[in-house]
């Protein structure tokens, strides 16, 4: 239970990160820049590198949850099928 409010704790900060980066992306996109040195422009960089590699985590464990999604389904249809054919249902006689 400790484990399941913590990983809900880091989802949500994870969505309010995201959400508020891309609110400062766009609102400073206009920004009166002074040059190579400009804090926001850094900022900004740092920012959308940021949720570049949180899009790209989500990304990964999307496609990790879908493929132990499809091998656990995969593993339940095999076991369906072995118990489907028993040797009582297929009414084998066992007389030695
Ligand atoms: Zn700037």
């Amino acid at each position: 239970m400790k484990g399941k409010k913590r990983t809900i704790f880091i989802a949500i900060l994870l969505i309010f990160f995201t959400l508020f980066s891309r609110i400062f992306v766009i609102a400073e996109s206009n920004h009166d820049c002074i040059g190579d040195d400009c804090p926001i422009c850094e900022m900004v960089a740092v920012l959308e590198n940021s949720i570049k590699d949180i899009y790209l985590a989500k990304t990964a464990i999307a496609v990790f949850g879908a493929l132990v999604f499809a091998i656990v389904k995969a593993l339940f249809l095999c076991d369906k099928n072995h118990s489907r054919f028993t040797l009582t249902k297929l009414k084998v006689k066992l007389s030695n």
